[in-house]
């Protein structure tokens, strides 16, 4: 089983090149944010997401890890899978680790795309027009986005590193520039 993390900080196109990978690889693409965005707002776990990703904030690990297990369970026979938001913490990072060892999987790589912040907030900005999406819109709440992920995420690839399995990928420049890199990475990497 491929099981790709791609991995980088709020704006780097995760969710963009997610659906190239999916397309060419035949996998199942589990965005995390997704998820939360698409749950009842008026529902008690709702609630809860919105009052955390609205403000830029992660969403505690316990109910993230139990969002996402729930959500592979529900693919048992994808040929792999496409972990886009997640882990986003250390205590994530384990628990998927040990989640896959009990399907007798792995994470197979991580793919981190490189960006750097200036470009992050113009993307950021530019999105919020079509996204409509309340962390899109606020400078505020974006530099707080990405002060979590400087903070509490971006040791998550420290974590795949120390097992090998990180590359990192150039995240400026063409979108399909970016995309041919990813792949070639990925093929690398199962070659
Ligand atoms: P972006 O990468 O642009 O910040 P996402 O759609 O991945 O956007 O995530 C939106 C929000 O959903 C995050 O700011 C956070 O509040 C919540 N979220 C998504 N994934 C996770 C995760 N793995 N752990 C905790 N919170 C998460």
């Amino acid at each position: 089983m491929l099981n790709i993390v791609l991995f980088g900080p709020p704006g780097a196109g995760k969710g963009t090149q997610s659906e190239r990978l999916k397309a060419r690889y035949g996998l199942v693409h589990i965005s995390t944010g997704d998820v939360f965005r698409a749950l009842d707002p008026e529902s008690e776990l709702g609630k809860l997401a919105k009052s955390y990703s609205d403000n830029g904030n992660l969403v505690p690990d316990e109910v993230t890890i139990q969002i996402l297990e729930s959500e592979v369970l529900k693919h048992p026979d994808a040929k792999g899978v496409i972990y886009d938001g997640f882990p986003r913490t250390s205590a994530q990072a384990e628990a998927l680790d040990k989640f896959l060892a009990k399907k007798d999987t792995s994470v197979t790589l991580m793919l981190s795309l490189i960006v750097p912040e200036e470009e992050l907030r113009t993307r950021l900005m530019g999105r919020a027009k079509v996204s409509g999406r309340a962390d899109d819109a606020d400078p505020q709440i974006i530099q707080n986005r990405i002060d979590n992920y400087n903070k509490s995420t971006a040791p998550v690839a420290d974590f795949y590193d120390a097992q090998g399995k990180l590359v990192e990928v150039d995240g400026v420049g063409p979108i399909d520039d970016i995309t041919q890199r990813l792949f070639a990475a990925i093929d690398e990497a199962i070659a």
